[in-house]
């Protein structure tokens, strides 16, 4: 690296992308099986969502109307 401002962006960049892809590449597959990983409900609206590793359900939100979800 020949200057530090050459390392900002790519720092920035790379774990940014990283992470895009390998989320949407997860929840496409979930999606299709929803065996493993489960899914998790919106009890407003009912949109369901692969539920993410790691992350409880009631912890994220309903990407239609913002409600907790809980686990289907
Ligand atoms: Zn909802």
């Amino acid at each position: 690296m020949p200057k530090g401002d050459g390392t900002g962006p790519i720092r920035g960049s790379g774990p940014g992308m990283g992470r895009g892809m390998g989320r949407g590449g997860r929840m496409g597959g979930s999606k299709a099986g929803a065996g493993p990983g489960g899914e998790c409900v919106c009890p407003k609206c009912g949109t369901t969502v692969a539920h993410q590793r790691g992350i409880p359900c009631f912890e994220m939100a309903c990407p239609n109307c913002g409600t907790g979800m809980v686990r289907k």
